[in-house]
Order: C-alpha cells, then structure tokens, then sequence
C-alpha cells in the first residue's frame, strides 16, 4: 500500500488488509454499500413500456440519456465533455448520446490535480421495440446502467480516498455496433493516455440456464497481469461467486465482432474487466422484462466491481497491459463444468439427441486438453457456442416455433464465402430479418458506414447487398439480429 493512499483512508477512521508491494484493501465496513432497491428503481424507470425499448436515436433514447445526466448531476459528478454531461457524435442520418460525468480525485488528502482516469461504463440503449412487441431491454442492459449508477453514488463519498479520477459513462449505440464507445475513445473526450483501467457493464440481471445459481462473469483479467492477481484476491468469499474467462472465448470471429464496450479499449491497449452474466435464451425478446432481473446477483457483481474499481482508483500502481494474451487452460476448466451441467441437465434442454453426443465429444476433447495442460483457442471457443446453443433452447415453456426460412438460414449459410458473426437463432420472429455486415477493412473513422444494416427476406440477398459495398474487399462478417 502507497503511504498517501493509507493516510486517506485512514481519514475513513478504518483501514484493512496491508500487503507488500502496491496492494490496498478497501474495508467494506468504510465504503458506502450498493443497494439493490436503488438498483431495482433505475431498471423499472429504464425498462417501462414508454420508454420503448431505447433504440438509438428515439425520442425514448434520449429520455433515458436526459434521465441519467440528472441522476449524474443530482449524485454531484461534474460534467465531462466541456461542461455538458452529453457526448453527440453521428450515426448514419441521425445522432447518438453518450452520458459522460466524472468523481474528480483531489489527491489524496487535497494534495492537487490528479492526472489520470479510471473509466466505468456501461451501455443505456436497447434493440428498441419490435413493432408492437415490446423489448425492455431490463437486463441488456438497464441492470448495467443501475450498477453504474450505485457505483457513481458510491464513488462520490470515497472521493477524498481517490488517486485518479473516476469517469462514469452511459454508451450510446452499443447494439448498433458499439458505435457510441468507439467514437468516445476515439474522440479522445478522456485522453486515452492518461486513462488506466475501465471496467464495462453488459447484462449483470440475468442467468445463462434456469437452474443456474447467481454467478457472475470477469472478463479480460488475461489482458494484465496486476489486474488478474488482484481480481483473484479480491473474489474470494463472494455470495456470487465470480468466475474469470478470457474475452477471447466469446470472439469465435475475430476480435473485430466484439460483445460489448471494451473492444475501444481494449483497441486502446487499455486494461479492463468486463462483467456479465452471459446470454440467455431471452436476449434481445420481449421477455428481457424486469421480472427476469435478479437484483441480488446484480448487487453483488456491482459490489465486487466497486472493490475492484477502489483498488485501481485509490492506488497509483502502475498497471501492466498484455496485448495478445495467450489463451488459458483455466477457460477451458470454466467450460468443461458448464458442459458437465448441461449433460446433467439434460431433459431440461430443447435440443436433439444428437448435440449431446457432440456435447459430451467435446466434453471429453476438453478434459484431454485439460489433462495435457494444453490451451486451445478454438476448442474453447466451440465449447461455447454449444453452450450457448443450449442456453437458446433451455426454456421449457417457451418452445420455439421453427421457422422453414430459419432453417433456409442455416443450409444456404455460404460458408466458403464469408465469415459469420453471431448466427443467432432466428426462429423466434418471422422474416423480415435485420442483417449486419461489418467490413473489417475501412478506417475507424468511416465507422458506423462501416456497418451497414439491411432488412431482408432472404439470406441470398443480404449477401449480395454485402459484396457489394465499397468498404468490402471480399472479407464480410454477418451478424443476424432480431
Ligand atoms: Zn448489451
């Protein structure tokens, strides 16, 4: 522990653990707790009917983003972008709105100007409603925002412990492509220099399998060696345990089609933990309803994040960044016990008799790896997409309806041709289909043209529409979205 951090928190009249070398314990008997009550109160407000699912560039949108800035401004964070709370950049004809506000840290015991940032985020827009289906969009991701904002609150009453400024920022246009943290990093509104760890919020309510117990998920701990270490410290004896994997098992297409926020910073070579509880069969569907929302389980991931976040912010430790991780046999330990539940839970998963047999091969291909001590990116990487196969077919009372053009979907899927992002289930909604492609070739600063969106009827044209644009030179990723 650094002297002037311990002289701060001795101002808390309490201190806890000392250790060598950088490390500080912040006591959760000094900081100030998460509620879940609070929690529940921001996800009523974010998932209600009027709000209409959030989709960027709604009049329902910037509801949710006005609504953030003055809980912001209310919890006493100040303005990040040149006095205003608000960050607008472009997207397409319309505008997208990150909510940005920050904790600034005095220095320990008000010793001057503190430098650098420590980013929380998480993203305040939904897929937006479906015609007449309402998609709340409760846990993806108004439970992200709900924990962002405890933290804010919780932040703001440790300040004079702080060593680096705390930002705290609302993503805009996250299920459009990440569109709203790309253009925030790039934009520079916090210099990207000065910024040394970011923790992002996706989903945090849910669970993967209906027999699940409360589990949350960190990831990115394999990009730092200092932030692996002290998530490993600080997750012992949780009620929700927090089971770490490598970012890299949920990007079977690349880096490029990342999950979340982090990709911006992590293209930053910023470090960064990212927390959620997965996929679950509701994502994206009108039954992403607050209801689903384990508000305890979110508590306890927001209070873990916050211990997590105090250590970074009330330390001055220098954080190493690892660029390209080596894949780790521990991710493979993660997935071989969830494979090993899903073959116990077998009569509660809608699937044919055939993908358990390949369920129970690549549970076997798991355990020789394992046993060899050999890492496989690839391995561990169809281990999940079977897993989140499973999680798409664990609801017993909501039995898809199968689609014939979902199944013409998957046959004519030109594989040869083009490489697939997220071949989703699309038996859930008839056709017309919105289909992504991304072209991993433009510049960022084409981005969103970059992404282009089409709604079609049949996965033959959305190909050819794909090829055809000038960002394309032959590589095209699809991503079906419903
Ligand atoms: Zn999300």
């Amino acid at each position: 522990m650094t002297a002037a951090c311990s002289r701060g928190l001795l101002a808390f009249a309490a201190i806890a653990t000392l250790s060598t070398g950088c490390v500080t314990s912040v006591s959760p008997l000094i900081r100030p707790t998460i509620s879940a009550k609070h929690m529940q109160q921001t996800v009523s407000f974010l998932a209600t009917k009027e709000m209409r699912g959030r989709r960027v560039g709604s009049p329902e949108n910037a509801r949710a983003a006005e609504w953030i800035a003055r809980q912001f401004s209310d919890l006493g964070l100040s303005p990040a972008v040149e006095g205003s709370f608000f960050h607008e950049f472009p997207y397409g004809r319309r505008k997208g709105r990150n909510v940005a506000g920050i904790v600034e840290a005095t220095g320990v015991g008000g010793s001057g100007k503190v430098a650098e940032f420590v980013v929380v985020a998480a993203h305040l827009d939904g897929v937006g409603d479906a015609g007449d289906a309402h998609r709340p969009a409760a846990d993806d991701n108004a439970s992200g925002v709900a924990a962002l904002i405890e933290i804010a609150r919780a932040v703001v009453a440790m300040r004079s412990t702080l060593r680096r400024n705390v930002v705290f920022v609302a993503f805009d246009a996250e299920e459009v492509g990440l569109v709203g943290s790309t253009r925030f990093v790039l934009d520079e509104i916090i210099p990207s220099e000065d910024t040394r760890f970011t923790i992002v919020f996706d989903m945090i309510g849910g669970k993967f399998f209906p027999w699940q117990q409360k589990t949350g998920i960190a990831m990115g701990t394999e990009h730092s060696n200092y932030i692996r270490s002290t998530v490993e410290r600080l997750r012992l004896n949780r009620a929700t345990p927090i089971e770490l994997l490598g970012t890299y098992v949920l990007e079977p297409a690349g880096p490029l089609l990342a999950r979340s926020d982090y990709r911006a910073y992590r293209k930053a070579e910023i470090p960064y933990v990212f927390f959620s509880t997965g996929t679950p069969w509701y994502y994206h569907m009108a039954q992403d309803s607050i209801d689903r929302v384990d508000f305890q389980q979110s508590e306890e991931i927001a209070t873990f994040a916050l211990d997590l976040l105090l250590e970074i912010a009330c330390n001055a430790c220098e954080i190493d960044f690892i660029k390209r991780p080596k894949p780790g046999v521990l991710d493979l330990v993660q997935l071989h016990r969830i494979l090993e539940e899903l073959l116990q839970h077998q009569t509660e998963i809608q699937l044919p008799e055939r993908k358990f047999t390949q369920i129970g091969k690549m549970k076997q291909a798991l355990a020789s790896s394992i046993a060899n001590k050999k890492a496989s990116r690839i391995l561990a990487q169809r281990a999940l997409m079977l897993i989140f196969e499973a999680a798409q077919h664990s609801e017993p009372k909501l039995a898809r309806p199968s689609s014939p053009r979902a199944r013409r979907w998957r046959c004519r899927r030109p594989a040869s041709r083009s490489r697939v992002g997220f071949d989703r289930s699309c038996a859930q909604t008839d056709p017309p289909w919105r289909v992504r492609a991304y072209f991993p070739h433009c510049p960022p600063s084409l981005h969103p043209p970059c992404q282009w969106t089409a709604c079609v009827e049949t996965c033959r044209a959305s190909l050819q529409y794909g090829f055809a644009h000038p960002c394309n030179r032959g590589k095209v990723f699809l991503q079906l979205d419903f």
